[in-house]
């Protein structure tokens, strides 16, 4: 029995300087095929425009892949260096009578275009002597009767008049290789056997099989994914939202809702939403790539996000947490700070619907008196917030077993005997001792973690203020 083919997706960004949220999808896609398939997930940088190129642009792709969590099977290949191959092929299609050169002027190929016919294949089969000064291009023979279809697996088969595709240059007059000729030289080299990219390369695969059946090389499997449109309809752009993926990134979205959320935009399994990554593995296939345009939908992936936050293990809360929080801060989050955190754990990640937030709830673990207020914490810590807290601290002092509930009663007691029972009255100048603002997760629970000793701390401090 013939072996099976090993599947070998790839990614070819070209180095914008950002990585774009279609394009993280694109390689979401092509890793995940891959993945699936026991395959290999290859990335090349499309790095032929020299004048625009720099280092960093090509990094920050990288990191978005990294950042991804994308991992690949090569060393990015760089389809600049690839250019001698790229040259050679073209001479070799040349050589076999597959292409030719052409010695138009840009004065014909003006009128040409403006006769609105498109190239008229003047130098194909002309035998004239060239006329002299004139580098010519390479221009390969697409086939002119007939017609080509590709079979797509999103799009389904899909066919050209060939009379449509014009012999299009591969060698520029300054001998340097097309985009297209580079791409397909570089998909066969490389052993690409399926190329998943977005719909707007569709017209382009045309013209690239015309250079694979040239070459009498193996088409790969196509696969054209609709395009990423806002909620309206309209082409995803940046009046709909954050476009790139370090913004996400910055915003506090995890990775792994960024798959999640990215793997079913555009793609389904009946109506799964939560799809972690094994199950993505076992799922994703290109049938169930969906034919029309998937619209961004930021509730959705903020849904996800807020429970892949909550699927955090303690160790990866702190690991994600602390960064963000010493990034913002300037200061350590601390042991001490982590060890609170995670004892408080379940009830921060279920508030959380990003990262930032996250940080931001946990924060008054990390301080140490004295310490800022808001400016509402602030107003709450009024004389009348003060003489709360001295009474609360009296009943405070009497606790033995120091817990979230005794702490409660305390505090309930207090507001029965000076504030009419409205446990509030109380437990809001006391959030504005221990985290110096008016919003936290429970601060009786807080308290309790906070420990006595520390609790007493901030509350004699929020006094003294
Ligand atoms: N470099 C192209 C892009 O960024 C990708 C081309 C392809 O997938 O063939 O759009």
């Amino acid at each position: 029995m013939a072996q099976e083919k090993q599947i070998v997706t790839r990614f070819p960004p070209s180095p914008t300087g950002f990585m774009h949220i279609g394009n993280a999808r694109t390689a979401l896609f092509n890793w995940l095929y891959a993945r699936a398939n026991a395959g290999k997930f290859l990335i090349r940088i499309e790095d032929t425009d020299r004048k625009r190129h720099s280092e960093e642009a090509v990094q920050v792709i990288l990191d978005g892949i990294e950042w991804l969590g994308l991992n690949y099977d090569n060393k990015p290949e760089s389809q600049f260096a690839n250019r001698g191959r790229h040259i050679d092929v073209a001479n070799e299609l040349l050589a076999q009578g597959k292409a030719y050169k052409c010695y138009c002027t840009p004065e014909e190929l003006t009128a040409m275009r403006e006769a609105g016919n498109g190239y008229n294949r003047k130098w194909r089969d002309n035998t004239d002597t060239p006329p002299e000064g004139i580098d010519p291009v390479i221009r390969i023979k697409a086939p002119i009767d007939g017609e080509t279809t590709i079979s797509d697996e999103v799009q389904g088969s899909v066919t050209i008049k060939n009379d449509q595709l014009d012999d299009f240059i591969i060698l520029r007059s300054d001998n340097t290789p097309t985009y297209m000729l580079s791409v397909v030289v570089d998909d066969h080299d490389m052993g690409v056997t399926h190329i998943i990219r977005g719909d707007d390369h569709l017209n382009n695969a045309f013209r690239q099989k015309v250079i694979f059946d040239a070459m009498d090389w193996d088409v790969p499997i196509f696969a054209h994914t609709p395009l990423i449109h806002g909620p309206d309809g309209a082409k995803f752009s940046k009046r709909h939202g954050a476009q790139s993926i370090k913004e996400y990134a910055d915003m506090g979205f995890l990775p792994e809702a960024m798959r999640n959320y990215l793997m079913r935009l555009g793609w389904g399994h009946g109506d799964e939403e939560i799809i972690p990554d094994a199950k993505a593995l076992e799922l994703f296939d290109l049938s169930g790539i969906g034919k029309s345009a998937a619209k961004f939908d930021f509730d959705k992936l903020e849904n996800l996000n807020a429970h892949y936050i909550n699927e955090l293990s303690a160790e990866s809360l702190i690991e994600n947490l602390v960064p963000i929080y010493e990034a913002q801060n300037d200061t350590t989050f601390d042991a001490q700070a982590q060890k609170w955190v995670i004892a408080h754990a379940d009830e921060l990640k279920s508030r959380s619907k990003t990262l930032l937030q996250l940080a931001e709830d946990a924060a008054f673990y990390a301080k140490h008196t004295p310490f800022d207020y808001t400016e509402k914490a602030d107003a709450l810590l009024d004389q009348d917030g003060k003489d709360i807290l001295t009474n609360l601290k009296t009943a405070l002092e009497s606790i033995t077993e120091w817990t979230e509930t005794t702490i409660q009663d305390a505090c309930k007691s207090v507001a029965a005997e000076h504030k009419d029972g409205k446990l509030g009255k109380v437990a809001m100048p006391f959030r504005a001792a221990l985290t110096g603002t008016t919003a936290s997760p429970s601060i009786f629970k807080a308290a309790g973690i906070l420990g006595k000793e520390e609790c007493f701390t901030r509350i004699d401090a929020a006094i003294k203020k």
